[in-house]
């Protein structure tokens, strides 16, 4: 684990090491010298391959210092353009959906799940019946949504997709590894779901429905601390609804649609 503790990396990223020839390493995590010698002194051996979920700059920075030093194979996608990417990363080789990864002794299905950010990638070692997941599934917390690079339709899609995985166990971007992990996924799907429900009732409770007024209302449970995150998530919900034809956006105000304009 890097030694990045914060509001959105929990107690900081986990860096997860795979084989016992040669080494995967799979989300380096940020630019720090201490976790990089740490990496370095857990590998104990030849590192041949760095994978990243994402490339949020809690996950990646550490891939192209890696790769100078141990010439690597990076492998994960490239950093969409939104600003808030770690640009640093180079892939050498960007896996297709469910493409069959042979890392020495150790096998991986990449499996894209897009919804968090749109170049987010899942590692299942089916051996292990281990789902290593970056950001999409997170310990004790629901990873903020953050469009328009992240898309809520997506993530939602991209939870149901896992469900087809024979995985039990969850090693999450921050937090401890998780059994049960299918119902995990089911948690964490039916809590957006309710999220959704809770945008829905609110919006009409409100004279203006902005995301500055919506906010505190849709997240009444959430300490306000982390409404300025919320309110991110809570547009990426937006946005899935306007789509979906259940509710307008005029000029930042936002309204159900009634039946006649659906
Ligand atoms: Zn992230």
């Amino acid at each position: 684990m890097a030694g990045n503790a914060g509001m959105m990396t929990g107690p900081g990223t986990n860096t997860y090491l795979l084989g016992e020839g040669a080494i995967a390493v799979i989300d380096p995590g940020p630019d720090d010298a201490h976790h990089l010698a740490s990496i370095l002194a857990a590998a104990g051996g030849p590192i041949h391959w760095v994978l990243v979920t994402h490339t949020h700059r809690d996950h990646s920075p550490l891939a192209a210092e890696l790769a100078r030093r141990s010439g690597a194979q990076l492998i994960g996608l490239s950093p969409p353009k939104d600003g808030r990417q770690d640009e640093t990363f180079v892939p050498h080789h960007r896996p297709a959906d469910t493409e069959r990864l042979i890392l020495g002794d150790v096998e991986v299905l990449a499996i894209h799940t897009p919804g968090h950010a749109s170049n987010c990638v899942c590692y299942f070692v089916e051996r292990e019946r281990l789902l290593i997941t970056g950001d999409h599934v997170l310990e004790g917390v629901s990873p903020v949504i953050l469009p328009p690079d992240g898309n809520m339709s997506d993530y939602l899609n991209s939870l149901d997709k896992l469900l087809a995985f024979d995985f039990e166990y969850i090693a999450p971007g921050h937090g401890d590894l998780m059994d049960r992990g299918k119902g995990v996924v089911q948690a964490l799907r039916a809590h957006r779901l309710a999220r959704e429900a809770k945008v829905l009732r609110s919006i009409p409770k409100l004279n203006e429905a902005t995301l500055d007024s919506l906010t505190p209302l849709v997240y009444d449970d959430v300490p306000p601390d982390r409404h300025a995150w919320a309110r991110l998530t809570l547009e990426a919900h937006l946005i899935k609804l306007v789509h979906e034809g259940r509710v307008l956006e005029r000029r930042g105000r936002w309204s159900l649609c009634s039946p006649s304009e659906a």
